[in-house]
């Protein structure tokens, strides 16, 4: 299972906003984006006064990796899920959308059980989830309507469940289509998200352009 280990903060300044990449120091004066709100690179601070007119492959390519990053999905993975979407019905940027807010770690995520999507993977690989009540250790698991997610009964010993993630998940709503027990820290799956519920900032009809050229 591969996954990008490169200093993720960088990722944010190319993409010129905050992806919340990195749990609470997202949310505090530590953010780099907050320090240096500029692309990385020697040139960065030149793109800042948009001195750079992106053209429309650029735009492209820059809404596909922001997706990618926000995820935390490598090209050859991302490449699959939108293979899956064209082949699904409907349109087909709503359904890849779907797909990635299907992942486990990323249900695990919007429920408030993990600080990141990057903690929430970590998490999923440890083997602290149960989906339906057996312990799943994949985090690209792709949920459906009715599934349930819990933590592992051996798992809410842990300091970081007892302590940690109460108080974490307090302050978290999850969206309308999860279906969050804090009283028992499990969530259900109602249905798929609808393009409204999905906060991120992701153009999808630029991903469909991108892979349609
Ligand atoms: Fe992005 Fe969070 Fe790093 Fe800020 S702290 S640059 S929001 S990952």
């Amino acid at each position: 299972m591969a996954k990008y280990l490169g200093p993720v903060c960088k990722l944010c300044r190319r993409e010129g906003e905050k992806l919340f990449l990195k749990g609470e120091k997202c949310f505090t004066s530590q953010c780099p984006m907050e320090r240096h709100p500029y692309p990385p690179g020697e040139h960065g601070r030149m793109a800042r006064f948009g001195r750079r007119r992106e053209s429309d492959y650029a735009k492209q390519l820059r809404a596909k990796q922001r997706a990618r990053r926000i995820y935390g999905v490598l090209e050859r993975q991302f490449r699959r899920y939108y293979k899956a979407a064209l082949q699904r019905r409907g349109m087909t940027g709503l359904n890849l959308l779907q797909i990635l807010e299907s992942r486990l770690d990323n249900v695990v995520y919007r429920l408030g059980f993990a600080r990141s999507r990057a903690e929430a993977r970590l998490l999923v690989t440890h083997g602290h989830f149960t989906v339906n009540g057996r312990r799943v250790d994949v985090p690209s698991m792709l949920l459906r309507p009715g599934d349930v997610v819990g933590i592992r009964p051996e798992s809410r010993r842990r300091s970081y469940f007892k302590n940690t993630l109460p108080e974490w998940a307090e302050k978290q709503t999850p969206p309308a289509w999860l279906n969050r027990d804090l009283n028992d820290f499990t969530g259900r799956v109602e249905r798929m998200p609808e393009r409204g519920e999905i906060d991120s900032n992701i153009n999808e009809q630029l991903i469909v352009e991108y892979y349609s050229r």
